[in-house]
C-alpha cells in the first residue's frame, strides 16, 4: 500500500509538470488586458493552463518584468524575465530565471510571447509554485491511484503478470501474444 501511494504521488508530480509544459507549449493565451498608470503598464493574458503577466516601466530605468505561470488545474511552475530598456527596442538584454531554454519547434508561437515574440528564444518554466504544485500533484496522484490500483485494475495487473487473460483469467501459457482467448474470445495481448 505504501509503495503504491508513493508511486501514485510520483506519477502525480510528473503528470503535473508534463501537463504544465503541454499548457506552456500549446495553451492559447486570451486577449491582453492592459491597465496603465502614468509611465507604468500592466498587461495580463490568461489561457487554458497558462497565465502571463508583465509590468512595464517606461521612465528611467526602463524595464519590463514578466511572470509566466503554467499548470492545470492550478498553475504549478513559473519563470520570470527581466527585460532592460524599452520593450519596443531590439536586442534588449534579458534576464530569464526559473526556465529552461527549448528548441523553438517544441513550442507554439504563444510560448513566452510578449506582444510579438519577445526574445526570439523559447522557454519552459521550471520553478515550482509550491501550493499549486502540491495541489496538482495530489490531483493527478488521485487519478493515477484510482486508475491503476482500483480493484479491477489491480486484478488485471495481477492476471497480466501471471500470464493470464486479463479479461477472464484463463491461463494463456503457450498461446501467441495476439491470439484470441479460447475461454472468452477476447483478443488481448498479455505483453
Ligand atoms: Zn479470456
Amino acid at each position: 500500500m505504501r509503495r503504491r501511494l508513493v508511486g501514485a504521488i510520483l506519477i502525480g508530480a510528473i503528470a503535473s509538470i508534463a501537463v504544465a509544459w503541454v499548457c506552456a507549449g500549446w495553451g492559447k493565451l486570451g486577449p491582453c488586458v492592459i491597465s496603465s498608470h502614468d509611465d507604468e503598464t500592466f498587461r495580463s493574458w490568461d489561457g487554458l493552463g497558462t497565465t502571463l503577466r508583465s509590468f512595464e516601466r517606461r521612465s528611467s530605468p526602463a524595464y519590463t518584468s514578466v511572470d509566466w505561470r503554467v499548470g492545470w488545474p492550478i498553475r504549478c511552475v513559473h519563470c520570470t524575465t527581466l527585460v532592460f530598456g524599452f520593450l519596443a527596442l531590439p536586442n534588449r538584454a534579458a534576464d530569464v530565471r526559473g526556465a529552461v531554454r527549448v528548441p523553438a519547434w517544441t513550442a507554439s508561437s504563444t510560448t513566452f510571447t510578449v506582444d510579438t515574440d519577445m526574445l526570439g528564444d523559447k522557454y519552459l518554466p521550471v520553478r515550482p509554485l509550491v501550493a499549486g504544485f502540491v495541489i496538482d500533484t495530489l490531483f493527478y496522484a488521485t487519478i493515477a491511484f484510482v486508475v491503476l490500483f482500483a480493484p479491477g485494475g489491480l486484478r488485471r495487473v495481477h492476471r497480466r503478470r501471471r500470464g493470464r487473460c486479463i479479461s477472464c483469467g484463463y491461463d494463456r501459457q503457450g498461446l501467441a501474444l495476439g491470439a484470441i482467448c479460447p475461454e472468452c474470445g477476447k483478443e488481448l495481448s498479455i505483453g
